[in-house]
């Protein structure tokens, strides 16, 4: 059986692996997956025996307002994706599984949900952050592995972990890109054929900036401005674009000098979707980059 619907067999099933001697990693997913989460797999698989892929779109990390019911659900081709890609199993609970009645408690993420997406979608950090708990209650000791895509999420996850005690290592993953640098993400189905070519203005802003950093650019204002100046003409509105501390995610003022590193991370709204993409200046490849990813 390697679909388990039921938190007890999931639960069971890791727990069994640990027994039996083997290394346990997981992979929350909300499905629909892509070339980014099976790296996400891959990696898993390459350091544990024993790999369990979730996927679940969980309500609580949706605004009223947002996508979840034309969220892309695809769970036949995920299972058989993630068993090719190395998993040992799939978690795919209904949401009467993960919140039944009387459920109650919610997980609050501090500060660093505060800023970038934070200000802009109240409450899906906490969403974000109780269904990470409830899954990492089930999983067990083990290795969950995240996309840096997601850099805040990680970021949450981080401190979620660290702040519980939780017997979990996380591991952040760089960010898989298409061929013409656009970051993979399910939401990019939403997109009709003229906003995805558009949507190539967003790796561009990102590696614009990079080039500026690169060049010894070091003002926060300027750096921001590179990037902003691409994709604000094909945005509806674009959410941030921000430059901030790559670990505590403290927003670098305009007037501010970076260090030697810092993410510059933004979020546009296209007519179909909200993206939102990152890279750490100092650290990440250019995303426009076709052997780094
Ligand atoms: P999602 O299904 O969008 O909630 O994503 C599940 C996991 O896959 C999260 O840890 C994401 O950060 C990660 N992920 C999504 N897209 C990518 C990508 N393009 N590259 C690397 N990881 C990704």
């Amino acid at each position: 059986m390697s679909v388990w619907r039921e938190p007890e067999q999931f639960r069971s099933a890791c727990s069994s692996a640990r027994k039996d001697g083997q290394r346990v990693a997981f992979v929350p997913t909300m499905g629909a997956l892509h070339e980014g989460h099976l790296k996400l797999i891959r990696e898993a698989r390459r350091r544990a025996d024993f790999v369990a892929v979730s996927v679940f779109v969980n309500p609580t990390q949706f605004g009223a307002n947002e996508d979840l019911s034309r969220y892309p659900r695809t769970l036949e081709k995920d299972v058989a994706q993630s068993l090719e890609a190395g998993a040992s199993g799939v978690f795919a609970p209904d949401t009467a599984a993960m919140y039944p009645p009387g459920d109650c408690t919610r997980v609050r993420a501090g500060q660093i949900a505060e800023p970038l997406c934070g200000q802009f979608r109240p409450g899906h950090f906490e969403g974000v952050a109780t269904v990470v708990a409830k899954l990492f209650a089930l999983a067990g000791p083990c290795l969950a592995v995240f996309g840096r895509k997601d850099y805040q999420q990680l970021c949450v996850v981080r401190a979620l972990a660290r702040d519980l005690f939780l017997p979990v290592e996380v591991l952040g993953i760089p960010t898989v890109r298409e061929k013409d640098g656009l970051a993979m993400s399910s939401r990019n189905a939403y997109l009709s054929a003229s906003e995805r070519s558009a949507a190539v203005a967003i790796p561009r802003a990102l590696s614009a900036a990079l080039q500026a950093f690169r060049a010894g650019e070091r003002n926060a204002g300027a750096l921001v401005a590179k990037a902003r100046a691409l994709v604000e003409p094909i945005a509806v509105s674009v959410d941030y674009v921000s430059l901030a501390d790559a670990d505590t995610l403290r927003v670098i003022e305009p007037s501010e000098t970076m260090g030697e590193r810092a993410l510059l991370a933004l979020a546009i709204r296209m007519p179909s979707a909200r993206l939102i993409d990152n890279i750490v200046l100092g650290e990440d490849s250019d995303p426009l980059d076709q052997d780094a990813h």
